[in-house]
């Protein structure tokens, strides 16, 4: 080899960037591949190797030796055979080939064969068919020239599709030529052609293909298939003989790289960089036996261009890069290993952190330079300890201020599930809003648990507490389950429950009540939705009993929500049964008679002024004043503006009386059932309202006949005296005015004939009135 083809002497530092690249693999690789420097950076990584090798064989003992030799020759040969495109020169490959010639009678080959020498051959030649992205390497086994062949680079969809390292084995195929036939005139010749044809020309076939536009076009950027070299060449060449050949092979965990990114052609690790691999360690672990060899050198070698990276002064993340990768391979020969090259290693990796220091204290001197701290803390530290500092003087007194750190993370609960047992009633007023769902949830488990034993202590209040309970649920249950069939199907079954429990304790306190249908159409209970067997039992029970309340009552002749004066309805018939009510009804008739005896005395009183006042104006004339009239001269008359007799007439004329109207209805069965309906019992009004909350609002029914009409007035405002508790929701109400309203003004004393003209009927009259719908009772109908 001539002194000038040594590494790196005439190679520019982007040579030595892209060798770097392809040996170590750093982080920052190129992104393409189109530079067209490819074919003499491979050029010079040769050289790189063979210059290692060199300098290596300076480093092992002799039973090495005679290894690193034959590796450096095969490597020249490699060199010497390779044209400058990259292909193969098949002349100088001929020439080669037939210095091994035994017909050469000079060739040691030859003397060893006559000698019958079964020897160690040291041939070891490396061929690189670039347009087939194959590789071969030929040596020699007893009577045969091996030719081992294989794939260079992974196809693109093996590098990318692979996690972790992607495992490859070498060679694919082996065959062996008994050497005889390849001393057979023209076979080197023949042999030689091919394999520079094949290393020049590209063939379509083996190119990869893409459908574009249902077109197949070749894929210049993926790799070509090697099946000439590895299935072809190797078929044909056994067709010469029939000997195949077992060879042992090596798998190699390599490391690929495909990168574009605004490039034509991807960058990829070299072909010919693998092949050298290959071959070197086949070398060394098949026909030397040394497994360590191989990985000694490739320390060695990327130390060598460590060494000349650092000396050319490259970045310095490159440089600790491959330090790291150089020292990661050291670490895996183990910690005590020795070898007479090893500290060569040591020295480069210590020039090197050595350089990457200094590098480090100039960057850190630099920045330092144009900072005067010594002038800048003298201003910014106080002269003594006077200097104030009022905030933090603050603060300081404030820790011990501080509260414990457990008093003040004190967990409060923002609302609490409230518990219900059958000791006292569930209270559903002023419930936090984020725990409605979860606290009518607990008042239904309450009706379903524990209402048949609360209701057993049973009061007068009772009735209404039930009643109340059922109005705040149902108004909350429509608000939270609105949109929800199964749980308003649930709040309906809860409020029916609560319906049933008032239902039977106003039946064992009214008897009388059980005469009257609850009109609540239990057929409407069907379309309720209920999925658990628990709800549908209740269901059957509550369904039975509405049923059983309904047979054999009076509701067809009179209703108990709308029946009024009637001999049937519950009012007429519940007086008839309570002294209370008759002795309320005595008071005020009383009360009315006393006051009808005084008015007929009033109004006696108020005619007897009237006739003596007309009495007197008759008995007097009308008064009229003389005056002089300027423009005729005569004396004229008109009748005084104080008339003494016309004074009189009109004071007869203004007298007037208040009627006295008799506060309760004229009809008999009327006055009973307004009675009634001014001391409503309290458990009767609470079961009425539940059974109207029920009817009209959870199974919502409408009255039939619904009108609403003017009110004008009220039972409750017309005898509001006698009026006791608070107003129900279903009420007495009059549509028309009562006679008192009539004559507010009072009635003239001249217009009345006699005292029937004071003393009047009452004028209302009453139907009942639901004041939550505003509009009239009638009949309940069922809602289309
Ligand atoms: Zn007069």
């Amino acid at each position: 080899m001539a002194a000038s083809d040594k590494f790196p002497d005439g190679d520019d530092n982007s040579t030595i960037l892209s060798i770097i690249n392809h040996v170590f693999l750093p982080p920052q690789l190129p992104q393409n591949g189109d530079s067209g420097r490819t074919i003499s950076d491979d050029g010079a990584l040769l050289r790189l190797v063979i210059s290692a090798l060199q300098e290596f064989r300076c480093h092992v003992n002799s039973a090495r030796l005679h290894a690193v030799d034959c590796a450096e020759k095969a490597m020249v040969v490699f060199q010497s055979i390779r044209a400058e495109s990259g292909s193969i020169d098949g002349q100088k490959l001929a020439e080669v080939l037939h210095s091994l010639d035994s017909d050469n009678d000079v060739s040691l080959w030859a003397l060893f064969e006559k000698m019958d020498i079964n020897f160690r051959s040291d041939i070891l030649i490396p061929l690189h068919i670039a347009a087939q992205n194959a590789g071969i390497i030929i040596t020699q086994n007893e009577g045969s020239i091996v030719l081992e062949t294989f794939e260079l680079s992974p196809t693109n969809e093996a590098v990318m599709g692979t996690i972790g390292r992607l495992q490859r084995h070498f060679p694919a195929s082996a065959v062996s030529i008994p050497i005889k036939r390849f001393r057979e005139s023209g076979f080197i010749q023949a042999f030689t052609d091919t394999l520079e044809k094949m290393s020049r020309q590209e063939v379509a076939e083996a190119k990869p293909k893409v459908s574009k536009k249902g077109e197949s076009q070749i894929e210049e950027r993926d790799t070509t298939d090697p099946f000439l070299v590895t299935d072809f060449l190797h078929a044909v060449l056994l067709a010469l003989d029939r000997d195949t050949m077992a060879v042992s092979s090596i798998s190699k965990n390599t490391r690929e790289e495909v990168l574009w990114k605004n490039a034509f052609m991807p960058w990829r690790r070299s072909p010919v960089w693998l092949l050298i691999r290959v071959t070197l360690q086949l070398h060394f672990e098949r026909l030397h036996s040394d497994t360590l060899l191989y990985k000694e050198f490739m320390i060695f070698l990327m130390t060598y261009t460590l060494d000349m990276a650092q000396k050319r002064e490259f970045s310095s993340d490159l440089l600790h890069c491959m330090m790291s990768k150089i020292a990661r391979r050291l670490k895996k020969l183990g910690d005590d290993f020795q070898a007479p090259w090893i500290g060569n290693v040591h020295g480069t990796l210590k020039q090197t952190r050595d350089c990457l220091q200094q590098r480090w204290e100039l960057i850190c001197k630099e920045k330092d330079a144009g900072v005067d701290l010594k002038d800048f803390s003298m201003r910014i530290l106080p002269s003594d300890a006077s200097e104030p500092y009022p905030r933090l003087d603050a603060f300081i007194r404030s820790i011990d201020a501080r509260q414990d750190e457990e008093s003040v993370n004190q967990f409060k609960a923002p609302w609490v599930l409230r518990k219900y047992d059958a000791s006292s009633i569930p209270d559903l007023r002023n419930l936090p809003d984020r725990s409605i769902v979860l606290q009518l949830s607990a008042f239904e488990r309450w009706v379903e648990t524990s209402l048949s034993l609360w209701v057993q202590k049973v009061d007068e209040n009772t009735c209404s507490q039930l009643y109340d309970l059922a109005k705040e649920y149902y108004d909350l249950s429509r608000k939270c389950y609105s949109g929800c069939p199964e749980s308003l199907s649930i709040a309906s079954l809860t409020i029916l429950e609560l319906w049933m429990a008032c239902d039977k304790l106003v039946c064992d306190q009214i008897p009388l009540l059980k005469e009257y249908s609850p009109e609540i159409p239990a057929e409407l209970l069907q379309s309720l939705l209920l999925h658990s067997k628990n709800h549908l039992e209740r269901l059957v029970l509550l369904e039975a009993y509405i049923r059983g309340r309904c047979v054999g009552t009076l509701s067809g002749l009179s209703s108990i929500f709308s029946s009024f004066g009637h001999k049937n309805s519950f009012s007429v018939r519940y007086y008839a049964q309570s002294t209370l009510h008759q002795t309320l009804r005595n008071n005020i008739e009383r009360v009315a008679t006393e006051e009808r005896e005084r008015k007929r005395q009033e109004y006696h009183e108020k005619v007897r002024q009237y006739d003596m006042l007309r009495q007197a104006a008759a008995y007097l004339t009308c008064e009229y004043t003389t005056y002089v009239n300027e423009t005729t001269g005569r004396v004229d008359q008109y009748h005084s503006g104080s008339c003494r007799k016309h004074l009189l007439d009109k004071q007869a004329d203004s007298l007037t009386i208040d009627v006295h109207e008799w506060p309760l209805p004229d009809a008999e069965l009327e006055a009973r059932s307004a009675i009634f309906e001014l001391n409503v019992p309290s458990h009767f009004s609470a079961w009425r309202n539940m059974t109207t909350l029920v009817i009209n609002d959870v199974l919502e029914c409408d009255y039939s006949g619904s009108r609403s009409g003017e009110v004008v007035d009220s039972l409750s405002g017309y005898l509001s005296s006698y009026f006791t508790g608070i107003t129900h929701r279903l009420e007495l109400v009059s549509t028309t005015k009562s006679n008192q309203r009539t004559h507010r003004h009072g009635k003239k004393i001249k217009t009345c004939t006699d005292e029937g003209d004071v003393l009047v009927k009452n004028g209302l009259r009453y139907e009942y009135y639901d004041s939550a719908n505003k509009c009239f009772v009638s009949r309940f109908r069922k809602r289309e």
